[in-house]
């Protein structure tokens, strides 16, 4: 029995850390009373542009939203097809549909679990009109050989990097590797705000303007609507509370990446290999800012039903890769059609990490994983 209980993430410090500022930030929004694009929604487009090392960045109503109006600013229309990967959050596929275009799976990398850039190469058709390779768990997709690919065909790439705020690649911002990239703001990311939010940047200006163009009622002056739009807008409110965070993304970043190379040097062992135990390989070049502690087990379920049992709290992510999901069954997916992304989703599971974790329930944690699986290991030889 564990002592304590351990969540698998904790909001609670960073709003203990910073509730005077924030509640400074509310003040000063509920004086002035521009609450729709007021000017602390300009001030973090600055702000967060300059901390992605990328020259432009278009506020929005949350991370779903923006990848659509990135996609969707790049000509992905009605009858296109968007190549991504299978093994990510569901939105990356909404945002495809939501241009009426068509989501086009292509498998993981088996190792790194991330898009693969020779299974996407070998799904482009005279019709795709996007790439969206997703940086998921916080760990860049191979960005120099999709760039490669991108120049060599023309098909803009357009990353979904909802959970990796400060990524980089070669030491480079993602930013540099894509024409566009799609930012969530939702509570849980590493840079969350107090309700949802998101933004798209690039170093491309004029996307930049179609993106905030198109989020604002496809307007460019008050009464006049240019071309087509919706209602995405980003919130003062959140903008406002979202500055007060900022500076502070740096610190929490190396927090996680402290962590996380605590809980891959005890579970990178002989110890846990033989149980079966495999973390996430790192494509070379790319540097993880660990949104999730992600270890691939046997027994997966079984597993974290016994660990939540100890207290300690796990997250799937994700479970059914897209091409099984019930919603998109109309895409024709079926199994078998993505052999890696289904052992991926078969076996993974997200281990308790935030950046005020104390450290020694790294330890915990991987201690209880390998007794769990030590047991179900001797019961199933049986
Ligand atoms: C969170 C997330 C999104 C969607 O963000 P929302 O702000 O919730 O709309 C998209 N893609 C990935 C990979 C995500 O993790």
């Amino acid at each position: 029995m564990s002592a304590a209980r351990i969540p698998f993430v904790d909001l609670a410090p960073q709003i203990a850390l910073l509730q005077p500022e924030l509640e400074a930030a509310f003040r000063r929004v509920l004086a002035h009373g521009r609450f729709i694009l007021g000017p602390e929604c300009r001030d973090f487009e600055r702000a967060f542009a300059a901390a992605c090392g990328t020259r432009f960045c278009a506020g929005a109503s949350n991370g779903t939203a923006a990848l659509h109006a990135a996609l969707h600013a790049v000509g992905v229309r009605r009858g296109d097809e968007v190549i991504t990967t299978p093994h990510t959050f569901i939105a990356t596929a909404e945002a495809i549909r939501h241009c009426g275009a068509r989501p086009v799976f292509a498998d993981v990398d088996p190792d790194t679990m991330l898009l693969d850039p020779k299974s996407v190469a070998s799904a482009i058709t005279p019709r795709t009109r996007a790439i969206v390779p997703v940086h998921l768990y916080g760990c860049p997709a191979d960005l120099g050989t999709f760039a490669a690919l991108s120049k060599r065909t023309g098909i803009p790439l357009i990353a979904d990097a909802a959970q990796c705020h400060g990524a980089t690649y070669r030491g480079r911002p993602v930013d540099d590797f894509s024409l566009a990239a799609s930012w969530s703001f939702f509570p849980g990311k590493n840079l969350g705000a107090f309700g949802d939010a998101g933004a798209v940047t690039t170093n491309d200006e004029a996307l930049a303007k179609a993106v905030s163009i198109y989020t604002n009622h496809g307007r460019d002056t008050k009464y006049l609507h240019r071309v087509d739009g919706t209602n995405y807008r980003f919130d003062t409110l959140q903008a406002a509370l979202l500055l007060v965070k900022l500076p502070h993304l740096a610190a929490w970043t190396r927090a996680r990446q402290h962590l996380a190379a605590r809980y891959r040097a005890l579970l990178d062992t002989p110890d846990f290999r033989e149980l079966g135990v495999r973390l996430q390989a790192l494509p070379e070049g790319a540097e993880s800012v660990h949104h999730l502690m992600v270890v691939r087990i046997p027994h997966r379920e079984e597993v974290a039903h016994r660990l939540a049992a100890q207290g300690i709290e796990c997250g799937i992510h994700y479970p059914v890769p897209l091409h099984l999901q019930p919603a998109l069954a109309h895409l024709g997916g079926h199994e078998g059609m993505f052999p890696h992304a289904e052992a991926a989703a078969a076996e993974v599971l997200s281990l308790p990490l935030y950046p005020e974790m104390p450290e020694d329930r790294v330890e915990i944690v991987c201690n209880e994983l390998k007794s769990t699986l030590q047991s179900l290991a001797t019961a199933s030889a049986k």
